[in-house]
């Protein structure tokens, strides 16, 4: 897509720190990291967000969270790491091209990706469930 960063980014328009690239994706060190190692996987074709992925894609993409996470915990020996991934404004989403953030997590390094925790009322759950339940 014209204009999408990421777009550029991924297909080697705009250079980028690479930590692995195959024929759909790139990894790329996130520019403004929330903690050392913060990374990005980037697919190369355009999808703003989770909803346009094709199921494919969608698959593919977790398949190499999982083997990135694996090879970031062993070579940067953090403790930990998260795995986010924004849909939309109020989600968080600032770039519109869909991306996994892979984030190393060190004991007590002060990252906050953690909210404060409400109470699942029994109205709101038989609501919740009448909606979405398949
Ligand atoms: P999100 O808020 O989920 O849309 O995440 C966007 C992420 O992209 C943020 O963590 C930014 O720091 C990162 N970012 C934005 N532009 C670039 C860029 N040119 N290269 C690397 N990371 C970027
Ligand atoms: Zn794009």
């Amino acid at each position: 897509m014209e204009n999408c960063i990421f777009c550029k980014i991924a297909n080697g328009e705009i250079p980028a720190a690479t930590l692995y690239e195959d024929e759909d994706f790139r990894v790329i060190l996130d520019l403004g990291p929330a903690s050392k190692g913060h990374a990005l996987i980037l697919p190369k074709t355009h999808a703003a967000n989770i909803y346009e992925m094709s199921d494919e894609l969608a698959a593919k993409a977790m398949v190499l969270a999982k083997k990135m996470a694996t090879v970031m915990t062993e070579t940067l020996k953090c403790d930990g790491l998260n795995i986010v991934q924004n849909n939309g404004e109020p989600a968080g989403q600032t770039v519109f091209h869909f991306h996994m953030h892979l984030i190393p997590r060190y004991k007590n390094d002060g990252v906050g990706i953690t909210w404060t925790p409400g109470k699942l009322t029994e109205e709101e759950k038989e609501e919740i469930l009448a909606k979405v339940k398949a």
